[in-house]
């Protein structure tokens, strides 16, 4: 088979020399218990489009049930991976969720996914290479597109064989994302998601079909949802959100979700536009400048505040949020969005002095002047801009410090102290330190 050799080469070149290492010694070990190896999903699937990964995705087949006594068996993914662990002492092996997925870790962070194909419990036919066919093919059945279908045999005598139920060799090939059935789009609208992402990742098409489905899909999670219903796994769609909204594509996923109809999961009535767009940009740029001199600012977080701005507008801005488990500061900012907005915009005229402007935006932190920045006009926005590079960071010529050198008692009017002479400093009509400690004698006398 000429995609074998392919691979092959392939996997030389965008293995690391330990991760064959590991590979082989699996697959020795699963041809010791005579199981069938599998390298599943993505791993496989950016093999062939010969992009490197550091992502092993296992499967493995027994050929026969699990024998139990009465207990709830061990997967065959976890036998595999502790024999594996007697070859690598040094790792640690945990076990995750009802399918008995095994994860190895090696002391440096290495680690390998190992999972037991999901039939294992049913009963088998006779026949043994059938049953494990069928038993992966079930396995590789449950994913989301044909080419994260694929399975590469890693071990007996069809290793190096690639396993393709659904056509995904020939979807690579043509660059297409395509669903394995109808229904998966309303069994897991997070795919939606899912598709964008690889499409604009991998620079993929959506088959003609495969975004029919997504986009009754959407219709349908929106009926539901204008009921109360939200049917659809906020976490999984969370995470998938942050993915495509911190990737350098972010504005393609947008535009492709909006083509999908995903977005009005988020909102019925959000759409893109050029304007929104321009908003997304801005709140990205500022929070990138704007971090290496504030490194408190959410800059990590710059998914969940494009999400912001996106929703801010409706009022059911906060709701949405929570369900997306926005973190604390996000709801805060959702919900103090309009009045601080309606508040402060017609108060930012651009005549008005530097210390004034600081006051206003004083109870702001940074992320929050960023957010409202980002929907601001210009000459605001200017204000904004100046007040977060220099006049919320300007330098007091006078501290506590040298006013208790002055004879001044240490208590709370020193903050009346310093913020009377921060506005001066601010509007510079106080530039030097004899100015400040005038200025500090005349209006605070000392008794
Ligand atoms: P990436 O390179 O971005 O990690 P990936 O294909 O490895 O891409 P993962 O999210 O790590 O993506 O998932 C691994 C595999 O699990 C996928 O290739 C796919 O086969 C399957 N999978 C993940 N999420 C879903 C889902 N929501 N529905 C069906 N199958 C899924």
């Amino acid at each position: 088979h000429p995609e074998r050799n392919r691979l092959q080469v392939q996997m030389q070149k965008l293995l690391s020399p330990r991760y064959r290492d590991i590979l082989q010694q699996a697959a020795l070990a699963a041809d010791r218990m005579n199981l069938q190896l599998y390298l599943v999903g993505g791993t496989v699937r950016d093999f062939l489009l010969n992009l490197a990964t550091d992502d092993l995705d296992l499967v493995v087949d027994g050929n026969h049930p699990l024998v139990t006594n009465g207990e709830e068996p061990e997967g065959w993914g976890v036998k595999l991976a502790r024999s594996l662990q007697t070859i690598y002492p040094k790792t640690k092996l945990e076990i995750h969720g009802k399918f008995q997925t095994a994860a190895l870790t090696w002391p440096d962070g290495l680690w390998i996914d190992i999972a037991t194909a999901r039939t294992e419990f049913y009963p088998y036919p006779a026949a043994l290479p059938e049953v494990a066919a069928s038993s992966i093919q079930q396995d590789l059945y449950r994913r989301d597109f044909t080419i994260n279908a694929l399975a590469l045999h890693l071990n007996g005598s069809h290793a190096g064989q690639i396993l393709d139920f659904f056509g995904g060799l020939e979807d690579l090939e043509n660059r297409t994302i395509r669903v394995l059935h109808p229904n998966s789009f309303i069994e897991d609208p997070t795919r939606i998601v899912r598709a964008v992402r690889f499409a604009v990742r991998l620079g993929f098409q959506l088959d003609g079909r495969t975004r029919e489905y997504a986009q009754s899909a959407s219709s349908l999670v929106q009926r539901y949802r204008s009921k109360g219903i939200w049917a659809y796994q906020n976490t999984r769609l969370k995470q998938e959100l942050r993915y495509v909204l911190t990737a350098s594509y972010w504005v393609q996923a947008l535009y492709q979700l909006d083509e999908l109809g995903a977005l009005q999961y988020l909102h019925p009535k959000l759409a893109i536009s050029q304007e929104l767009l321009q908003q997304l940009r801005r709140v990205g740029a500022w929070l990138f400048h704007f971090s290496s001199i504030y490194p408190d600012i959410e800059r990590h977080n710059i998914w969940q505040v494009r999400l912001e701005l996106a929703i801010a507008p409706y009022p059911e801005a906060v709701e949405v949020a929570e369900r997306l488990h926005f973190n604390q500061a996000g709801l805060n900012r959702l919900a103090n969005f309009h009045a601080w907005r309606d508040r402060l915009f017609p108060q930012l005229t651009a005549d008005l002095p530097p210390s004034q402007v600081a006051k206003l935006l004083e109870r702001l932190n940074v992320t929050e002047a960023i957010v409202l920045a980002a929907v601001a006009p210009a000459s605001i926005r200017r204000l904004l801009y100046r007040y977060l590079s220099d006049w919320n960071l300007i330098k007091m010529p006078l501290g506590g410090h040298e006013l208790k050198q002055m004879g001044y008692k240490p208590g709370r009017h020193y903050q009346t102290i310093l913020n009377a002479l921060r506005e001066k400093v601010l509007d510079r009509e106080i530039t030097t330190v004899a100015e400040a400690e005038t200025f500090v004698k005349q209006q605070f006398p000392l008794p």
